[in-house]
């Protein structure tokens, strides 16, 4: 949704970036902990208006690699 503009289950056209915030408390973040660092990468959600579909993205590459160090 994010590259085509273009839901994939309903083929809707209106869909809604939502931001993230990883200084919210329930942010749709990932978090990351290395020793006693912790952070938080943020993950943008794409919400199609006609049919609620939602798609969670990792916009950043750099906090991609901070995920990859992570869990990769
Ligand atoms: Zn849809």
């Amino acid at each position: 949704m994010r590259n085509t503009k273009c839901c994939p289950k309903c083929g809707s056209r209106e869909i809604i970036r939502v931001p993230d915030n990883a200084h919210r408390y329930l942010a749709n973040s990932i978090c990351v902990t290395k020793l006693a660092f912790v952070k938080r990468v943020p993950v943008a959600r794409y919400v199609c208006h006609a049919c609620g579909y939602v798609e969670d993205w990792v916009e950043n590459q750099r906090e991609r690699d901070v995920i990859q160090k992570a869990f990769g």
